[in-house]
């Protein structure tokens, strides 16, 4: 909302509360109160505000070198790409990494790859390719991307819109299965859709959806920009239920909460249609940001933080079942450290939920109507975790 004589444009609705500084999952405003942050930047977060080692590798990079732009190579942009490459092996075919700065960019370059594969390799005819997505999706605020948005208030009144993408139903494989065919070049799915309150798909969903895509020749592009690098107990959502994607995107905590770093990982002959001059980005893999992308490739190596989520999120999950047990929550859904939990409608709107917390210290967001959702980074004790879920088991009564 923008108020009157400010100069910033109106795009948000924040919370009344305005930061100064953020260490671990703290954060303080300008009267130094401190408030716990169970938002974790939508999970860009994922290793607390100023990790030691994320700010070392950002300060000692500041003094090295810090954009090259891709006119010319760096000493890091390989080691990088090597490093995300063998960290991800395990899960998928992740021969090539395209680094970009923002998710929806990942998004953008996963669409536009799957699009020339299609023509080039599979041979789709132009204009006929068709990718498949899933409605509640949110891959990003682009205007192709929202082209397929099922959210009026991210989609209403930029049209006109991308045309070659169908909208299924999230979670049913026989709609999926339906809508795939031989014009189809890629299905586009979040494996738990985060935005949409953390809604986690009935089980085999994946599966199917990876059957479908082999039966057809589609490859299987996974979105983990939120679900993945540790926030579900695993490196990758998708490794909870063995799914390997043709592509993957990622953003948010590949940039350490320091800097918008981005990546699409994935086949080489998909990615390998992206030659000089069709794609790039000025900023897409600079020094700092392949700096910093190291040093969290190299704390999600540990498995110190996937296991974190995992032993937290089992007792974060446990609380939050106690809470709709005693219908102070009309639902929870929980996987790792990550849940979306229902406000019962005569408590209020998520919004409302979100205010009283905020009175209590507690920072979270709304994602719409009567969901909050609840992403600590994996650093938090779980002593912090409990005195936040005390708040608001505080804030529902
Ligand atoms: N994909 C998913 C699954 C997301 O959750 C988001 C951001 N919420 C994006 C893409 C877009 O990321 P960004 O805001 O960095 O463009």
């Amino acid at each position: 909302m923008t108020t009157a004589g400010s100069h910033l444009a109106g795009n948000y609705h924040p919370l009344p509360i305005r930061l100064v500084a953020g260490s671990g999952a703290w954060v303080r405003d300008a009267e130094d109160t401190a408030y716990l942050d169970l938002l974790a930047g939508y999970s860009a977060l994922n290793f607390g505000h100023g990790h030691p080692a994320l700010l070392a590798a950002a300060h000692a990079q500041l003094d090295r070198l810090t954009l090259t732009s891709r006119a010319f190579d760096h000493d890091l942009l390989e080691p990088f790409a090597d490093a995300l490459s063998g960290l991800l092996s395990p899960l998928l075919p992740a021969d090539l990494v395209l680094p970009m700065n923002t998710g929806a960019e990942a998004v953008e370059t996963a669409v536009k790859a799957a699009r020339k594969w299609g023509q080039e390799v599979k041979g789709v005819p132009a204009e006929q390719a068709t990718i498949v997505v899933a409605a509640g999706n949110f891959h990003g605020r682009t205007t192709t991307i929202i082209s397929f948005s099922t959210d009026e208030d991210a989609r209403a009144g930029f049209g006109p819109y991308t045309p070659g993408f169908r909208v299924v139903p999230y979670g049913d494989a026989a709609a999926l299965a339906e809508a795939v065919d031989a014009t189809t070049v890629a299905v586009l799915l979040e494996p738990i859709q985060g935005e949409a309150g953390v809604i986690i798909p009935p089980a085999g969903y994946l599966a199917a959806a990876r059957a479908v895509c082999d039966e057809h020749g589609a490859l299987l592009i996974l979105d983990e920009v939120q679900s993945g690098l540790g926030r579900t107990g695993t490196t990758l959502a998708c490794e909870l239920v063995g799914v390997r994607p043709d592509l993957v995107t990622l953003g948010k905590a590949l940039g350490g909460g320091i800097l918008p770093v981005s990546a699409v990982v994935g086949r080489r002959e998909v990615l390998g249609v992206l030659t000089p001059g069709t794609h790039g980005s000025t900023f897409g893999g600079n020094p700092l940001a392949c700096a910093v992308g190291l040093a969290v490739i190299d704390l999600l190596a540990t498995g110190q933080y996937q296991d974190r989520a995992r032993t937290l999120g089992t007792h974060l999950s446990g609380r939050l079942d106690a809470l709709v047990a005693e219908g102070l929550l009309a639902g929870s859904r929980s996987v790792g450290l990550w849940a979306g939990i229902d406000v019962p409608a005569d408590r209020g709107t998520g919004r409302a939920l979100s205010e009283r917390l905020l009175e209590r210290r507690v920072l979270v967001k709304d994602t719409h109507g009567h969901t909050v959702r609840l992403a600590p980074p994996l650093t938090i004790s779980q002593d912090d975790l409990d005195w936040g879920l005390d708040r608001l088991t505080d804030a529902l009564r």
